[in-house]
This record gives C-alpha cells, structure tokens and sequence, in this order.
C-alpha cells in the first residue's frame, strides 16, 4: 500500500477530488493525508476526509498566512475530528518578500502548543529558515511530545541529525527524483524508522512528470526512487513507510 503523507486536494486546478483518489487507488495507493494551509483549506480537508475513509486531514495556518488574522480556535476545534491526525502545515518560510519573522514566529510557536493541547503530532514546513526553525524547536522540545515531521525535507545531513535528536521524523517527495537533488546521503543516513513519502501536490511532480501538475498518485515514483537510493525492493519501503505512518500519526486508523 502507498501512503501519501502530505496532499492538497483543495487546489483549484483539480477537477474533481472522486477522479485523482481513484488514480490513486488504481496505482497502489492506501491512504492520504490533505493538508489544510489556513482556516478554508483545513475546513474543506475535513469534509473530504469525512466523506471518503481513505483521506485523513491536517489542519493549521502555514507561515505565509502569518501577516493574516487567525484565530487557532477555529483549528482546536477542527482537531476534534477523529479523521484529524496532525496540526499542519505550520512553520516558517523565509523565502518570498516581504515576511514578517516575528509574526510568523508567533504563529507557528503557538501552534506548536497547541498540537501539545491537542495531543497531536505536527507538521512542519521550513524553507530558507534553518537556523530559527532549530532554535524554536530547541525551545519548545516540552510541546514536541506528540512528535514532529519535517515536510518536504530540504536542509542538509548535519541538520537532519539535530532535528533527529529532537525526535523528528521526515518526509520527502517529488523532488529527490531530480536530476541533482542530492538528497540520496541524507536519506540514507535518516534511520528508516523515520521516513515517509509525500507528493504536497498539486506542486512539485517527481520524473517523469516534473512540471505537470502533480496528484496523489505519482508518489508511485517517489517510493521507487526511496527503492532505488536504500537499495531495498519497493515492497520493503511499502511495509516500512505503512508502520512508521501509523507510529507517528497514532490518530489514523484503517
Ligand atoms: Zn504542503
């Protein structure tokens, strides 16, 4: 069974949601987590996840909502879903001008507390932030006790062992099937037991599809690249990537 750990089924340019989830049923795929970005996404994540028993959601404010006004009650109380596995997608993103730091700070640490709240693990979205997202990480290690995921993994070997000893697991996509990605030492040097793949469609198809819009379905070729890179059979990263979902998402349930 694939598991695609971090989808936006939301996106606009799908057509409709009945279509991609039997692309992906048809090309091996089990389960799926849609990710909410703000209060709509996470809200209409839920109502997908309620009408189909494949889909799980996660619900949170992404850094780039930050200059925004939101309200984390609105999330609480989408957490009580039992279809919501993690808080997600929170974290920083230094990337596009202008951002406030401090703002997005702000947001994501009070996010981080209020997973703890929840009792649900996190998932984390960090671009250009390395040194900051560290720091957070290091000062909040009292509301990680849920655990965290690192979406879409960019950062190097040496930070993934810092991240590591905070307890975090990682999830890659599309892009370690790049041509130069040179993600293939870190993801041999992350233990197994803390691996996932996701596609964060719409954005980022792996090869042979990199630049058309992505869907659930092509994290196909995620797991073989994982294949490929470990040096193991695809069905050995199918069976590890299904216990270590179920480890780290403790809410999801077939
Ligand atoms: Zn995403």
């Amino acid at each position: 069974m694939l598991i695609d750990s971090h989808a936006h089924l939301d996106d606009k340019k799908y057509g409709s949601v009945e279509k991609l989830l039997e692309n992906f049923s048809a090309a091996g795929g089990g389960l799926l987590i849609d990710i909410g970005f703000d209060y709509d996404s996470s809200l209409s994540a839920k109502e997908r996840a309620d009408k189909y028993p494949n889909v799980f959601f996660a619900a949170g404010y992404h850094p780039q909502e930050a200059d925004k006004n939101n309200d984390n009650a609105l999330i609480a109380a989408l957490t009580a879903s039992d279809r919501c596995v993690a808080i997600g997608e929170i974290g920083l993103d230094y990337h596009y001008e202008p951002f406030d730091k401090n703002r997005q700070k702000e947001l994501f640490v009070s996010q981080i507390a209020l997973a703890d709240e929840c009792g649900l693990p996190i998932i984390i979205h960090s671009r250009d932030a390395s040194a900051e997202m560290l720091s957070i990480l290091k000062e909040n290690s009292s509301y990680l006790k849920h655990g965290f995921l690192m979406h879409c993994y960019s950062e190097s070997k040496e930070q993934a062992r810092n991240y590591l000893d905070l307890g975090a697991y990682f999830a890659f996509g599309g892009a370690i099937t790049f041509k130069n990605a040179k993600k293939d030492d870190t993801i041999r040097y992350i233990p197994f037991d803390r691996l996932l793949a996701e596609t964060d469609c719409p954005y980022m198809a792996p090869v042979p599809y990199r630049g058309n819009l992505n869907e659930p379905q092509y994290v196909s070729f995620v797991y073989d690249k994982f294949a490929d890179i470990l040096g193991v059979g695809r069905a050995v990263v199918e069976e590890q990537f299904e216990k270590n979902f179920f480890t780290f998402f403790k809410k999801a349930r077939r």
